[in-house]
């Protein structure tokens, strides 16, 4: 085996330095544990960047940020303690590593949840209902208006989904349905959207994340 000496060692660094350059495409994970993770990743091949499924903590490093998609919250939040992925991912959140959360995703990034079952990991200011609308609607489909996309409005469609009860200041809700519930929100590099934009066509809002991503926004 080689062995490294200090040379190489600052050859390294020069390497991490060019690898970790603007101009490179953006390496974005989605974490694959349970849901809808194919549809991210396949939405984000459409857009210029690179998309990796996250299982383990390792799989973490070298991204530029996160997609945690909708599926089964209580799932997904067992999951993640089990993949030893709570930390490494609290971490992140604080140090402001830019995180999008779908549906489930975005009860995962709330600090409040009105299900004791589920264990976020309270990145944003949001206190989220889960399954808010009830059985009869527990699935929809509607447009929605998202000034930060602009026009057309977005077609949103809402699977057993959460909505946003309160948010503090700091919070900018950037939806909201004619009844006043909150479904798209940003805090810093953090988005949280209640409903599935990975199912539609639209990649405007995947878009909008990668411009957070890369810090145009
Ligand atoms: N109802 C699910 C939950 O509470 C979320 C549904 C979804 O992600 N489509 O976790």
């Amino acid at each position: 085996m080689k062995r490294l000496g200090p040379g190489a060692a600052i050859q390294i660094d020069v390497c991490t330095v060019m690898t970790k350059g603007v101009g490179r495409l953006k390496r974005i994970g989605v974490l694959a544990l349970q849901g809808a993770f194919v549809e991210h990743i396949a939405q984000l091949r459409r857009l210029d960047v690179e998309a990796f499924p996250v299982r383990l903590p390792r799989e973490l490093e070298g991204l530029d940020g996160l997609i945690i998609p909708g599926g089964e919250s209580t799932t997904i939040s067992r999951l993640m303690r089990e993949y030893g992925l709570m930390a490494p991912l609290r971490k992140l959140a604080e140090e402001g590593f830019p995180m999008l959360g779908t549906c489930a995703g975005m009860i995962l990034l709330a600090k409040q949840v009105s299900d004791i079952n589920v264990e976020p990991l309270g990145a944003m200011d949001i206190a989220v209902r889960r399954n808010a609308f009830g059985r009869q609607v527990d699935s929809f489909e509607t447009d929605i208006e998202i000034p930060v996309i602009g026009e057309p409005h977005f077609h949103a469609i809402f699977i057993r989904a959460p909505f946003i009860e309160s948010a503090r200041d700091g919070v900018q809700v950037l939806a909201q349905l004619p009844d006043g519930s909150g479904v798209a929100a940003r805090q810093g590099n953090m988005l949280a959207l209640a409903f599935h934009p990975e199912l539609t066509e639209d990649l405007r809002l995947h878009g909008y994340f990668l411009t957070i991503v890369r810090g145009e926004r």
